[in-house]
């Protein structure tokens, strides 16, 4: 990676955002089961999401609800009129020729971000308009050298917003934190999952120094955006250096290698003659949106502040807890039983970190085993660093705290209880602990059925056999 110092040029990024609506159980146009992703490919299409002449497309009234939510939820004004367009051209993906989307009257115009809380930096929104998703090509290797292609019309017809920004964004970092506030803004309105494979693809634009923009094409993943950008932006950078100009074109971003690869320069741009489309009437929403707006759960910016007041937590702590509504949610819950001055520090801090580790989210533990160990902790039946072995074993083979804590003997009564009993054992029965020295490894069982008989059968004999060979190898 060449050395790249955002600072010393005067950097503009704008993002489109292709945002599948996948938490719908139908496409936009059909009523093919939307739920695909796990299913063998061209097994959810019908005439419509096939492009057969013929079919007609029928709006999904969920899918404009959700367009109109998470419009609200970006600060934008939803326009009175919205009208479909045809959006012309070729591609394998695309049966019909063309697809519907939207152009002079998209659905919502003039939004805000802000990208860090409510006091962070404005990233203003264009626009936020719904179209349908394409198929997706199969290609039997790289780009360029695939031998061939296949294609899946599973994803045909699928939802689709796009949301896109002005050029507002100063670094490819700062695009990568308005992709996940944008996941976090989706997520807390429930309308997507952005572990599902190409649920958000990002169109990236850049331009540095009033340069001419280049447009990088169908970024797959929120990391693979600001590495796309990196790489773009230390491209032009070289250009300039070298005195020579920056031409406007389009680039595809190779994943893989981490490289942007020419695809086409301003002179062969597509013309994609949009025109209305003539089987899907006007669209007025009027009255509707007072009642979507009504309906709108609370957002992370407001989120955030409450957690602040309410709970007392730090801004620090408050914006972790609000960086997921699981995570938020899973707070809350544990919160209601205990004090939250110390689950926060549990929940953001040591849970986070290990969540992280896994690239796991919350669902891997239930509230009620966390809630559990946290009791244990408050009142000081469990050590911190036991506690601590239970969530990692939780997270990495599931089971429940009581029994977690019982097998692996880290009550704290119980540890002092067979420490205790395991010491006076060996002080006690010198010869049977000489023989084991000696190679008789049958004394150990004698030896741990003593303690068990000390401790009234409390101990855990599988941590005696532990405590026990630990002490007489010592
Ligand atoms: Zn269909």
């Amino acid at each position: 990676m060449l050395n790249v110092h955002e600072s010393d040029v005067d950097v503009m990024i704008g993002l489109e955002c292709h945002v599948q609506l996948n938490k719908l159980n139908t496409k936009l146009f059909c009523g093919c089961s939307s739920d695909y992703q796990n299913d063998p490919p061209n097994t959810h299409t019908c005439p419509v999401c096939l492009g057969l002449p013929g079919a007609l497309p029928v709006i999904n009234r969920k899918a404009v609800e959700c367009g109109i939510k998470v419009a609200l939820a970006l600060n934008c004004t939803i326009q009175e009129e919205t009208l479909f367009y045809r959006k012309n051209y070729y591609y394998p993906d695309l049966p019909r020729g063309f697809q519907i989307s939207q152009y002079d009257f998209p659905l919502a115009t003039g939004g805000i971000v802000h990208l860090e809380g409510e006091k962070g930096r404005e990233i203003r929104i264009n626009r936020v308009h719904i179209e349908e998703d394409p198929g997706r090509l199969v290609h039997k290797g790289a780009i360029e050298q695939a031998k061939y292609t296949m294609v899946d019309y599973n994803r045909s017809g699928m939802p689709l917003l796009e949301i896109v920004t002005e050029p507002d964004l100063k670094s490819p970092q700062e695009a990568r934190q308005f992709l996940n506030k944008i996941r976090n803004i989706l997520e807390y309105l429930d309308v997507f999952d952005g572990n599902l494979e190409g649920s958000l693809r990002v169109d990236a634009n850049l331009s540095i120094e009033g340069g001419q923009r280049t447009e990088v094409k169908n970024i797959s993943s929120y990391k693979g955006a600001e590495r796309a950008l990196l790489f773009e932006l230390t491209r032009q950078k070289n250009i300039l250096r070298r005195g020579k100009k920056v031409v406007q074109e389009t680039r595809h971003f190779d994943e893989a290698r981490g490289i942007t690869i020419s695809l086409r320069t301003k002179e062969v741009e597509h013309d994609y003659r949009y025109f209305p489309e003539p089987d899907l009437v006007v669209m007025r929403v009027g009255g509707w949106v007072r009642e979507i707006e009504r309906s709108l759960p609370e957002l992370p910016d407001a989120k955030l502040d409450r957690f602040l007041r309410e709970y007392g937590v730090s801004p620090v702590h408050a914006k972790v807890l609000t960086s997921n509504i699981h995570l938020a949610n899973f707070f809350e819950g544990v919160a209601s039983m205990i004090d939250p001055a110390f689950c926060t520090r549990w929940i953001a801090d040591i849970l986070k970190g290990e969540l992280n580790y896994r690239g796991v989210g919350v669902e891997r533990i239930a509230q009620p085993d966390f809630i559990d160990l946290m009791k244990l902790l408050e009142e000081d039946k469990i050590t911190d660093h036991g506690a601590i072995e239970v969530i990692r074993t939780i997270l990495d083979h599931g089971g429940d705290v009581g029994e977690i804590v019982r097998e692996k003997g880290l009550l704290k009564a119980e540890i002092d209880e067979t420490e205790i009993a395991v010491n006076a054992v060996i002080e006690e029965f010198k010869g049977a602990v000489d023989d084991y020295r000696s190679g008789k490894r049958e004394a150990l069982n004698f030896l741990v059925g003593q303690v068990m008989k000390k401790t009234r059968g409390r101990a855990d004999p599988d941590h005696a056999n532990k405590l026990l060979i630990g002490r007489i190898e010592d």
